[in-house]
């Protein structure tokens, strides 16, 4: 599944992450031998005990909410946090980087899904807080680009229109907030069930999980 699912990107230049939540770390290290470096993890704890027991050349993508108490955790080593959902877990990222003297990779969470369930922001709040306070006000964030959710249905339709909404956003976000910022780059969208829409729709970065590692045990409502 693994060589496929690469072969299948290589064309289109987009970065996989391997969602490896739930997942027991000879998994990860399965994928690891074969060259893979980029894995995702969405809940902080779990990232740790990861992190600390696995190869220390791993990219850690943090892909789940992120709480400010538990930001100090995960800011000396991660590579890129998709999930800055609010100001002020960003405030606390920029903050805690700055003491480990790092720079740390974040994309801002929007909300594209009609469910209520999901975090982001709203494209306002961003802009009415750009406006205020350029990116260059928080020197310790790397600010790389946007990631998003799309509902979970088979309405084809929607999702795509969803992942359009998304590159919109960032097309528009790039051009007011961030046009002589290079690094901002990336529009993090596509699962297991919508890679493909997302793929077709700009996406730079799929984050996949049981196509890679199987399906999980837990209801998908506990996880979001
Ligand atoms: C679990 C998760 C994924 C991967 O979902 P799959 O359906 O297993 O591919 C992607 N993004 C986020 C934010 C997740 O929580």
């Amino acid at each position: 599944m693994f060589a496929e699912l690469k072969n299948e990107l290589s064309s289109s230049q987009a970065t996989l992450v391997a969602v490896s939540k739930t997942k027991p770390e000879e998994q990860i290290l399965n994928l690891y031998r074969q060259g893979h470096r980029h894995f995702g993890e969405n809940r902080v704890q779990e990232l740790c005990r990861k992190h600390k027991n696995l190869p220390k050349d791993i990219n850690w993508h943090l892909i789940g909410h992120l709480q400010s108490n538990k930001v100090k955790q995960v800011v000396p080593f991660v590579h890129m946090i998709h999930s800055v959902d609010s100001i002020k877990v960003l405030k606390e990222i920029n903050k805690q980087a700055a003491k480990f003297d790092r720079q740390v990779k974040c994309l801002l969470q929007l909300k594209i899904a009609q469910e209520d369930s999901k975090y982001g922001f709203h494209l306002s709040e961003l802009e009415s807080f750009f406006t205020a306070h350029p990116y260059e006000t928080m020197p310790n964030v790397r600010f790389c680009g946007v990631m998003g959710m799309a509902t979970y249905t088979d309405n084809q339709e929607q999702v795509r229109d969803e992942f359009r909404t998304l590159r919109n956003i960032f097309s528009e976000l790039n051009y007011r907030f961030f046009a002589n910022n290079p690094d901002f780059a990336e529009i993090s969208m596509g699962m297991s069930g919508d890679y493909k829409i997302a793929l077709e729709e700009g996406s730079t970065l799929v984050r996949i999980g049981r196509m890679l590692f199987g399906e999980r045990t837990y209801a998908r409502a506990a996880l979001v």
